[in-house]
C-alpha cells in the first residue's frame, strides 16, 4: 500500500533537498511526492540529486496551500524536529510507519514535512491528527529534510514487513578473527604442500 502515501513539502527552500527527498521515497518504494509552494522547483539541483529518480519529480504533485495537498487524505501525519506545545498525539516513527500503513487500507494518507528553516507552523500541523518526531541529540535533533523523509520511508517499508530476514544466527557465524586465522592457515598449509608459490603466494605453482 506504499502507494498511498503521500509525501508533501512544505515551502522547501533548497531544490538539492527535493531531489535527495524523490530518491528517498524511491529507494524505498514510495512514489508520490508532494511540494507545497516550493522556492525553486523545477530545478537543476533537484535533477541532480534525484540520481534516477526524476520520474518522482517529473510526476511530483506542486500545489499552492497545505489544505490541496492533503485533499481526500483520511490520515495525516506531521514531522517535527521540536516538541510542540500541541493537543496532538506523538507517534515514535515505527509507530508512524504502522499507522500510516494501517491507514492506507482505507484510503491515501500523508506524511508531512516542514521548510529548512523554520519546519512546520503550528497552524500547518493543525492540519495533522499526529505529530511524530525522530529521537535526536537533544543539543542537535534537526535533521536534513531529506534525511527525515528517508526515516520515515523507511519506517513504512518495514511496516509493510520489508525488512531483511535474518536467515543466519549471530552466533553460528564465524568471527572476523577466526576467519581471517582460516585464510592465514589455509595459506601455509598450500605453501607447506607446494600449491602455491611463496613469491607469488597469489599464483598456483605449475
Ligand atoms: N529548523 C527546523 C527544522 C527543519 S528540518 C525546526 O526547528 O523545526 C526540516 C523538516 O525535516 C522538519 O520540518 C521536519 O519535517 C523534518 N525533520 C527534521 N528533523 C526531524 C526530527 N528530528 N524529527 C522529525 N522530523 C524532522
Amino acid at each position: 500500500m506504499l502507494n498511498r502515501i503521500r509525501i508533501v513539502l512544505v515551502a522547501t527552500s533548497h531544490p538539492g533537498n527535493i531531489g535527495s527527498a524523490a530518491r528517498a521515497l524511491k529507494t524505498m518504494g514510495l512514489s508520490r511526492l508532494y511540494l507545497v509552494t516550493p522556492k525553486k522547483f523545477p530545478h537543476l539541483k533537484a535533477k541532480e540529486l534525484a540520481a534516477g529518480a526524476d520520474d518522482l519529480l517529473d510526476n511530483a504533485i506542486v500545489v499552492d496551500s497545505l489544505k490541496t495537498a492533503l485533499a481526500g487524505c483520511q490520515f495525516v501525519v506531521g514531522a517535527s524536529a521540536r516538541p510542540r506545545d500541541l493537543s496532538l498525539p506523538g507517534l515514535t516513527p515505527r509507530e508512524c510507519g504502522e499507522h500510516v500503513i494501517q491507514a492506507t487500507q482505507k484510503g491515501d494518507v500523508a506524511i508531512v514535512f516542514g521548510r529548512e528553516h523554520a519546519g512546520l507552523t503550528n497552524t500547518e500541523l493543525q492540519h495533522c491528527q499526529y505529530h511524530t518526531m525522530i529521537p535526536a541529540n537533544p543539543d542537535y535533533s534537526s535533521l536534513n529534510l531529506a534525511a527525515a523523509v528517508q526515516i520515515f520511508c523507511y519506517e513504512c517499508r518495514v511496516a509493510m514487513g520489508g525488512s531483511i530476514e535474518v536467515t543466519t544466527e549471530l552466533d553460528a557465524v564465524a568471527s572476523h578473527d577466526e576467519v581471517t586465522h582460516f585464510f592465514d592457515h589455509l595459506e601455509q598449509a598450500l605453501l607447506r604442500a607446494e600449491v602455491i608459490n611463496p613469491v607469488a603466494p597469489n599464483k598456483i605453482l605449475p
